[in-house]
C-alpha cells in the first residue's frame, strides 16, 4: 500500500502529475519539445524573482551541485558547512581537483554572514558554497544577509544549493545576486525525481568560458548554447518536464506568494507542536520554513515511531546520518496542505500516547 510522503525528499506527488507524466512522449528535437522548454522558462523566472536562463538538468540535485563548482571556479571555492549537504559540497569540489577550503561550524548553528565576511576579505576565494536549507537538519541559513556580504566582493560567485526550499520559500536570486541557484524537484516542487532547474547568471556563464572543461555531461557552456535554441545538448527528461509544466501552472494559479505564505504557516504549525512536546533540532530563529528537524527530547525509539506510521500509510524521516536516532525529520513542503500536517500530527500524539 502507498505510503503518503511526509518526508523531506521525496516529497508526496499528486495524481494529476503522475497523469501528466504519462504524457504522450514527443521528440526532444521536434518543434512541441522546444516549445515545451520555453513555455517553461517565464514561470520558473517568475518563482525565481529572475531574469536569468533558466537550465534544465536531467540529474538529481547533486548533477548540478557538480557542474556549479566544476564550472564557476577559478581560485578557490569556499564551502560552507554546516550539514550533510553543504559537506557534501564539500567532497565534490575535493574529488573533481577544485581549489576549496572549509568553513565549518556545527550543525544546529546558522552560518552567520560576518564569519564569511573575515573568510572573504583574504580575496583567496572566487566562489561561496551555500546550502540555504540544510535538510539534514532542518536549518535555514541566513541567506539575505549572506548575500549582502557576498555582493561586496565582485569576483566571487554565490552558489546557492536551494534544493529543499525553492518553491516553498521565496528566493529573489537576481537582488540577492545569486549565480547559480539550483534545486532538485522532488522537494518543494513535489515532482518526482530526474530532473533539476538551475537559473544562471551573466557572470557564471562567463566564468564557465573561462575555467578549463571538466566535464562534458556538465557543461555549462554547452547547455547555455543548446537553451538558447530552448533545446538541451543530450536526451532531456521530457516526461518531467510535462510534469513540471503541470506543476508551474498548479503554483501560479495558487499564487507564489500564497504558496510562500501556506508554507509559513505549516512551518508554523509544526514547529508549535514540536517545541510542546519534543524541540527543535537548529538554533532558535533558523528554523527551516519546509521542514522540522526534531530533537528526540523523549528518547522514543523513531524506528518504531516510523513502524507504526507506516502501518497508517504514513512516513516520515528519521534524522540524517549521524542524526540518526538523535533527531527526526516531517516535511512540511510542497503541495502539502495545513489539514494533512494537523491530521498526521494527530496520529503521532495518538502513537506515542501524548
Ligand atoms: C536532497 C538534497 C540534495 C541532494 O539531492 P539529490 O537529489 O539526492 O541529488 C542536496 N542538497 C539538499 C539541501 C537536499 O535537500
Amino acid at each position: 500500500m502507498h505510503k503518503r510522503l511526509f518526508t523531506p525528499g521525496p516529497t508526496e506527488v499528486r495524481p494529476e502529475i503522475l497523469q501528466a507524466l504519462s504524457t504522450p512522449q514527443i521528440h526532444h528535437r521536434s518543434k512541441e519539445s522546444s516549445d515545451l522548454y520555453a513555455d517553461l522558462q517565464p514561470k520558473l523566472q517568475k518563482l525565481l524573482y529572475t531574469e536569468k536562463p533558466i537550465l534544465l538538468f536531467t540529474s538529481s540535485s547533486t548533477g548540478a551541485m557538480e557542474a556549479a563548482v566544476t564550472n564557476t571556479v577559478k581560485k578557490k571555492c569556499l564551502n560552507l558547512v554546516n550539514g550533510a549537504f553543504s559537506g557534501r559540497w564539500h567532497k565534490i569540489a575535493v574529488m573533481n581537483g577544485v581549489p576549496c577550503e572549509t568553513l565549518e561550524i556545527e550543525w544546529d548553528k546558522a552560518i552567520k554572514a560576518d564569519l564569511i565576511d573575515q573568510k572573504l576579505a583574504s580575496n583567496e576565494f572566487d566562489a561561496v558554497t551555500l546550502v540555504f536549507n540544510e535538510t539534514s537538519t532542518g536549518l535555514m541559513n541566513p541567506l539575505e544577509d549572506i548575500a549582502e556580504v557576498i555582493q561586496k566582493y565582485p569576483d566571487v560567485m554565490f552558489l546557492v544549493d536551494a534544493v529543499s526550499a525553492m518553491a516553498g520559500v521565496k528566493i529573489e536570486v537576481d537582488r540577492l545576486g545569486i549565480d547559480i541557484c539550483l534545486a532538485g524537484v522532488q522537494k518543494a516542487f513535489a515532482l518526482p525525481p530526474g530532473l533539476t532547474v538551475v537559473s544562471v547568471s551573466d557572470r557564471a556563464l562567463q566564468r564557465a568560458e573561462e575555467v578549463e572543461p571538466r566535464s562534458y555531461y556538465f557543461n555549462l557552456p554547452l547547455m547555455y548554447k543548446y537553451h538558447q535554441k530552448h533545446q538541451s545538448p543530450v536526451t532531456p527528461a521530457t516526461s518531467l518536464m510535462f510534469a513540471l509544466n503541470t506543476q508551474m501552472n498548479s503554483i501560479l494559479e495558487e499564487g507564489i506568494e500564497n504558496r510562500f505564505i501556506r508554507h509559513e504557516k505549516m512551518a508554523l504549525y509544526v514547529q508549535k507542536w514540536a517545541r510542546k512536546y519534543f524541540d527543535i533540532y537548529p538554533e532558535k530563529g533558523y528554523e527551516s520554513k519546509t521542514l522540522t528537524c526534531f530533537r528526540n527530547t523523549r528518547k522514543i525509539s523513531v524506528a518504531d515511531l516510523s513502524e507504526e506510521l507506516g502501518k497508517h500509510s504514513v512516513r516520515i524521516s528519521n534524522g540524517y546520518g549521524k542524526l540518526k536516532e538523535e533527531t527526526f525529520r516531517i516535511a512540511h513542503m510542497g503541495d502539502t496542505q495545513i489539514q494533512d500536517i494537523i491530521g498526521l500530527l494527530g496520529l503521532i500524539e495518538n502513537i506515542l500516547d501524548l
